[in-house]
């Protein structure tokens, strides 16, 4: 079976950290679109100044500018063997369009994995991820002894590369961190309604998980049916 897949979860619930762990075992692309906005906003691109704005309120970035941006992503040549989408689509607008589009390609969806993780214990999580500076691939986070920062110099740096880490500003701001919760629980428009849509149509295998257990439970649960 071909490894097409999207990971569903809310901000805080470990989904860019088992992306991170797919993408290795299966050595096919991590593409999140939060963290294509955020290297364009580094970059100072056009694109990036016009995230930028919806990016810190934590509001969605319209879809004129994602869906084209994430569409042609996926058909860069690294994504020949499969992908696995984070961030991607983020409301049932999105899911419609991601889906007619793979169709016209005569791509699969393969598999949607789904963490799923109580509000408020994500956004506790959400405040103590750190990001490292060098590869969005290196999770870190001060609560979790398995990803936890190390210690240099008096001051925490990347557990995987020694990098510096910083906090992204929509982590610390709890109206922004409302926002997007906001927009992923919803089952009407929004991401919980995306999930929803893949979980009816007829095609990918849908893998949910519980995301309040450790992180390689949460591994161990997805790989036994990936
Ligand atoms: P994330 O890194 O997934 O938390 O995304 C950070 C921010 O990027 C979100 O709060 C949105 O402002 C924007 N963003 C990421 N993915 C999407 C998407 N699929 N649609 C619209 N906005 C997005």
């Amino acid at each position: 079976m071909g490894k097409n897949i999207l990971v569903f979860g809310p901000n805080g619930s470990g989904k860019g950290t088992q992306g991170a762990i797919i993408q290795k075992k299966y050595d096919i692309p991590h593409i999140e679109s939060g963290a294509i906005f955020r290297e364009h906003i580094g970059g100072g691109t056009e694109l990036g100044k016009q995230a930028k704005v919806f990016i810190d309120k934590g509001d969605l970035v319209p879809d004129d500018i994602t869906i084209p941006m994430m569409i042609s992503r996926l058909q860069q040549d690294d994504c020949k063997d499969g992908w696995i989408l984070d961030g991607f689509p983020r409301s049932k607008d999105q899911a419609v369009t991601l889906a007619e589009t793979l169709k016209k390609e005569g791509l699969a969806l393969d598999y949607v994995i789904e963490i799923v993780l109580d509000r408020e214990i994500a956004k506790e999580r959400i405040m103590g991820r750190r990001l490292c500076v060098n590869d969005n691939n290196h999770p870190n986070h001060i609560a979790f002894d398995a990803i936890k920062p190390v210690e240099k110099d008096g001051k925490l740096v990347c557990r995987v590369c020694g990098g510096d880490l910083n906090t992204r500003a929509d982590d610390q701001d709890e109206v922004a961190i409302g926002k997007r919760h906001g927009i992923y629980y919803d089952e009407t428009v929004g991401t919980m309604a995306a999930v929803n849509y893949f979980k009816e149509a007829d095609g990918p295998k849908v893998i949910s998980v519980d995301g309040s257990v450790s992180i390689g439970e949460v591994t161990d649960a997805i790989m036994s049916e990936l």
